[in-house]
């Protein structure tokens, strides 16, 4: 089996979900394909602002408005397509999710909070209907389907936004269930199941990783990542228009470039792969024929000292400095652990050779609790 996924860039409108169904449809008569899909584009970003506005007491109305309008949309351009569409029942459909969300939203208003929990069905619903457009597109198109259901096959923990897929729970579920070999299988990406079988999300951009531990429950050839660009580029396209396209990765590469940024790989798709040894391809959905970007076990032929550069965006730097450091045991262990006391995870490392300094990065949304706590822990040097 080829596992497939398309994100946001390449469903975003009616001719864009016309072609990923080419490309299914041609890649299927060659050998079994699962379709993971996200929401198409800006639909989860309206669905987050949706949900911070209904927190905060706003009127997120026109927020909603937007989603209807976007698969309206959809909606009316693959019925001009393919008249034989059933549109009624995607409509009755489209409204049943968003008077889902709606009442939801009436919920949030009376708590003036958002539980976890109830942000993920909200956040969830645009891979939903993702999956119930493709599902009725492919079927006028004549394909069996089947649909791969995230609740009940993906085994997850670490709650309800940022989940940690099981991949050896997840592979018995899989086993359990056995796949039809006849058919083509939609998953929506970006969910999984809590152990209560609720729908918890795999993090912000997590359709990629649903991707890859739906390859490693399946065993399969290939991972395809399909998105907007030509592959996995030197550097970020959109900042440096002269970046080139790298052929291969090894999965280590992939996986240091994905953590550091490099925003077309979720950072927490290349373990999966790479623990089962699978391909991952990174292909084009606005160009099918180009050959893509491969990464795997092989360090592969692009012979080049630095192979990438990636940057990441809201960090924040610490610098813990004084004359008083040079030569001190335990400095660095007092610093460190003063910040996994805080909870703060820390993206980077350095100490001068001199010892008079050491720097760390963290996320910027946790430098005040940063602060607080090196200040307490350095109470007496300060
Ligand atoms: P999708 O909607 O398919 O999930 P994303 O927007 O999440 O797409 O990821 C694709 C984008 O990642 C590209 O449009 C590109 O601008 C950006 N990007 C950042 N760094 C790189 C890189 N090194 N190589 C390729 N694309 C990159
Ligand atoms: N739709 C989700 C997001 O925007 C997941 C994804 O696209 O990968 O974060
Ligand atoms: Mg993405």
């Amino acid at each position: 089996m080829r596992v497939l996924k398309f994100g946001g860039s390449s469903l975003a409108d009616a001719e864009r979900f016309l072609r990923v169904a080419d490309i299914a449809v041609n890649t299927h008569g060659q050998s079994q394909v699962a379709l993971v899909l996200s929401a198409p584009a800006k639909v989860t970003n309206h669905l987050v602002a949706l949900v911070e506005q209904t927190s905060r007491g706003m009127d997120a109305s026109s927020t909603l408005f937007e989603i209807n309008g976007i698969f309206s949309r959809l909606l009316a351009g693959l019925k001009a397509a393919y008249p034989a569409l059933d549109d009624k029942a995607l409509q009755a459909r489209l409204t049943a999710e968003l008077d889902q969300v709606e009442r939801l939203m009436q919920g949030i208003r009376l708590l003036g909070l958002c539980p976890d929990n109830v942000q993920a069905r909200i956040l969830s619903r645009g891979e939903n209907l993702s999956i119930a457009f493709m599902h009725e597109l492919l079927r006028v198109r004549g394909l069996e389907l089947d649909l791969i259901v995230p609740e009940q096959l993906l085994v997850t923990d670490g709650g309800y936004l940022e989940a940690h897929v099981d991949i050896e729970a997840s592979r018995v579920r899989f086993a359990a269930k056995g796949l039809r070999s006849d058919c083509l299988y939609l998953m929506p990406g970006f969910t999984g199941g809590s152990d209560k079988g609720e729908t918890v999300l795999l993090g912000r951009n997590g359709s990629d990783y649903s991707a890859a531990v739906l390859a490693a429950c399946v065993d399969a050839e290939c991972c395809e990542i399909w998105t907007d660009v030509e592959g996995c580029y030197n550097c970020d396209p959109r900042l440096v228009p002269d970046a080139y396209l790298l052929k291969t990765l090894s999965y280590k590469e992939a996986m240091e470039l994905s953590y550091f940024g490099a925003k077309v790989l979720h950072p927490k798709t290349i373990a999966p792969v790479a623990q089962f040894h699978i391909p991952c391809l990174i292909k084009n959905s606005f160009n099918p024929q180009g050959p893509g970007t491969l990464i795997g076990v092989d360090q592969g032929e692009d012979d080049l000292k630095v192979k990438a550069i990636s940057d990441l965006s809201g960090m924040c730097m610490f610098n813990v400095s004084g004359p008083g450091m040079k030569g001190m045991v335990g400095m660095a262990g007092r610093i460190f652990s003063a910040v996994s006391r805080a909870g703060v995870s820390i993206v980077l490392i350095t100490q001068s050779s001199s010892e008079y300094s050491v720097s760390f990065c963290i996320h910027s949304y946790d430098s005040d609790k940063t602060r607080k706590v090196l200040e307490r822990e350095f109470e007496l040097e300060f």
